[in-house]
C-alpha cells in the first residue's frame, strides 16, 4: 500500500496543507488539499473519498475536486456519516455557494454520495475499509484501510483521548494520528477532541498494552504555528516508548 500525505497540517499556508491523505493513488481520506496539492491529471484517478467528519479543514475540497471532476466527464464516491453529508448538502453543494454536483450533471451526477456504517466492513473498489468512531466532535470516524495483501493502515481522524474501545476494532502496521498541539494545550487538546505528545504516549501505552505491538506512527494535523514545539516532545515520547514516532509532512510518501 503507498500513502502519500497531500496535507499534513490543520492549517493553510504557502508550506503547509490541510490534512488530506491518498492511498494508492485511487482513495482519498479527508478532502483538506485534494486540488491544492494533487495534479489535474492524477484527480480523475480518484475513485472515492472518505471523510471523517464535517469541519472545514477536513472537507473544504470537496466542493473544488467536483468542479474539476465534472469537467473531466468523471464522477467520485463520497463516503461518510449522515451528518456529514448534510453539512456539505446544506452548506456548500447547495445551489447558493456552489452548485449541487451531487445531482449535477443531471444524466451522471459528479458526486455520489455513500453511507458508511461504523464497525462494519465494506468494500470500496480495491480496499476494505472499516469506521470506527473516535473521541471528537459529533460522529467523527477514523478509518481502517486494509488492501488486497492484507496490508492495513489506520487513520485517528482528530480525535482526543481515550482511544481503547477504538483500537480493540483495529490492527494496523501504519498508524496516522492526530496530533494538533503540544502538551502545554493539555485542557484545550482534551475539551477540542484533539492529542497531544504525552496524550499520545498514553494512548500509546495502551495499545501496546493490548495488542502487543505498537506499529508505525505518523502524526498529522500539527497546528503549524506550534510545529517546532510538537516536535521535541514527539522525540521525547518515542524515546520514552523506544520506537519511532514521525510528524508527517506535506508529500511525505509511506510505504506498506
Ligand atoms: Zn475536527
Ligand atoms: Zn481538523
Amino acid at each position: 500500500m503507498d500513502i502519500r500525505i497531500l496535507g499534513a497540517h490543520n492549517s493553510e499556508s504557502e508550506m503547509t496543507r490541510c490534512v488530506c491523505l491518498l492511498v494508492d493513488e485511487t482513495l482519498a481520506i479527508d478532502a483538506g488539499s485534494l486540488t491544492s496539492n494533487l495534479s489535474i491529471s492524477s484527480q480523475p484517478k480518484l475513485k472515492a473519498i472518505l471523510l471523517t467528519h464535517q469541519h472545514y479543514d477536513h472537507i473544504r475540497d470537496v466542493p473544488a475536486i467536483a468542479l474539476n471532476l465534472s469537467r473531466q466527464d468523471t464522477s467520485i464516491d463520497v463516503y461518510s456519516t449522515p451528518d456529514v453529508r448534510v453539512a456539505i448538502e446544506t452548506h456548500l453543494l447547495n445551489g447558493i455557494l456552489y452548485p449541487k454536483f451531487q445531482e449535477l450533471p443531471q444524466a451522471k451526477p459528479t458526486i455520489n454520495f455513500r453511507l458508511i456504517t461504523p464497525y462494519e466492513t465494506q468494500r470500496v473498489n480495491d480496499h476494505q475499509i472499516l469506521a470506527i468512531p473516535v473521541n471528537h466532535c459529533d460522529t467523527t470516524v477514523g478509518y481502517q484501510v486494509t488492501d488486497a495483501e492484507g496490508k492495513s493502515m489506520f487513520y485517528t481522524a482528530d480525535t482526543g483521548p481515550n482511544l481503547r474501545d477504538c483500537w480493540k476494532h483495529v490492527s494496523p502496521q501504519l498508524l496516522i494520528t492526530d496530533v494538533t498541539v503540544p502538551n502545554r494545550y493539555d485542557e484545550f487538546a482534551k475539551r477540542t477532541g484533539h492529542l497531544t505528545p504525552n496524550l499520545l504516549h498514553e494512548e500509546l501505552i495502551t495499545f501496546r498494552e493490548l495488542k502487543g505491538y505498537l506499529p508505525q506512527i505518523i502524526a498529522v494535523h500539527m497546528d503549524a504555528t506550534l510545529e517546532p514545539e510538537i516536535k521535541n516532545e514527539i522525540a521525547a515520547i518515542a524515546e520514552a516508548l523506544d520506537t519511532s514516532v514521525m510528524l508527517a509532512h506535506e508529500n511525505m510518501q509511506l510505504h506498506i
